[in-house]
């Protein structure tokens, strides 16, 4: 990393946080923007400073853009690219779960220009502080389209490897100093994962010098994800079946849901050796945890990662939330993160 985080337990977000309502409506995925053209441009960018001065209010050390110029973590990057039809978009169940109005393949996909390079030389020019940049990965990518070219989703994931791998080295050009990979996909399809999942997301970090993540999750709080987990029993072992092919892969940091989960903590023990980051904060729900919430699975975290890889973050983003709420999550987050950090140096 170009700016080394020494402090312990440097706090992050996993990606989205809410936008403005005089940008897009809140509380919604895909929620249209509110201006258009050169007003457009302009708004992104005042809502990115927002964002990132919200972050810093609420003492996060790892900052992002809050993902403030995407309509969605996934469907805004596909749609950047060629072989894309984003205009007639066709309803597709993604995640074995819901269905969404998605782009679709039509030809070869190629990334013809670069999608988020201005946005994150942006983000740089206004802070000092580490960056964190999130990417779809290429599963989740293939799972939230309709491709009418390929008609394999492996071989579209691997196309997408590619160009996701171009992206990175730019941002990374750019001065990010972590990209991350969104694959929510990896708790679903763990034949896949293992086949060709893992595979695909170390094509798309190869020749990367900065700290790579890759954050896997059961998803945003809306209702169609709510619903699955209560489908999922008392325990929830999803996670057991990509970690050991992630233990050997090549990314520096894994990302994962561990607030009001079901998820055992010790399986994080399968990863042992990464840094993990932790989240200790419920995105499902608008009650905003109280520090010593936050502290306490972060303590139980501990026992499984040393104090020196564990980086507490959010279980997921926290775009469909409030910004009163998300503000109060930030602010937990960093609290919660202090006491225990207050505890280690005793
Ligand atoms: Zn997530």
């Amino acid at each position: 990393m170009s700016t080394t985080v020494k402090k312990l337990l440097p706090t992050s977000t996993a990606g989205s946080l809410p936008k403005p309502s005089w940008l897009a409506e809140p509380e919604k995925l895909w929620s249209p923007w509110k201006l258009q053209e050169e007003g457009l441009i302009e708004g992104k960018q005042d809502a990115l400073r927002l964002s990132l001065q919200e972050q810093q209010h609420a003492g996060i050390d790892i900052v992002s853009d809050g993902e403030q110029t995407r309509q969605h973590f996934v469907t805004t990057f596909i749609e950047h690219l060629e072989g894309v039809d984003f205009e007639n978009r066709k309803t597709v169940k993604i995640r074995d779960r819901y269905d969404a109005s998605v782009p679709s393949v039509i030809g070869a996909v190629a990334r013809r220009q670069p999608v988020f390079v201005d946005d994150a030389k942006f983000l740089r020019q206004q802070t000092n502080q580490p960056i964190k940049w999130a990417l779809p990965g290429p599963m989740t990518m293939i799972d939230t389209l309709y491709d009418a070219h390929y008609k394999s989703r492996e071989k579209l994931a691997w196309e997408f490897a590619k160009i996701l791998n171009q992206e990175a080295r730019e941002l990374e050009a750019a001065g990010v100093d972590i990209i991350q990979f969104d694959e929510p996909a990896f708790n679903v399809f763990f034949d896949e994962v293992n086949d060709w999942g893992v595979a695909t997301l170390e094509k798309a970090i190869e020749g990367l010098k900065c700290e790579t993540a890759v954050h896997i999750c059961y998803g945003y709080g809306i209702k169609a994800n709510t619903d699955w987990k209560k489908t999922l029993g008392s325990e929830w072992r999803q996670y057991e079946e990509a970690f050991p092919k992630l233990q050997k892969s090549a990314i520096d940091i894994v990302s994962l849901e561990c607030q009001n989960s079901h998820v055992p903590m010790d399986l994080i023990e399968l990863i042992r050796g990464k840094k993990v980051m932790v989240g200790a904060i419920d995105v499902a729900t608008n009650t905003i945890e109280t520090p010593e919430e936050v502290a306490n699975t972060l303590r139980k975290a501990l026992q499984f990662v040393d104090a020196d890889k564990l980086y507490p973050c959010t279980n997921c983003g926290m775009a469909p939330l409030s910004r009163n709420v998300a503000r109060g999550k930030l602010s937990a987050l960093s609290a919660g993160a202090e006491i225990v950090r207050k505890e280690l140096s005793k």
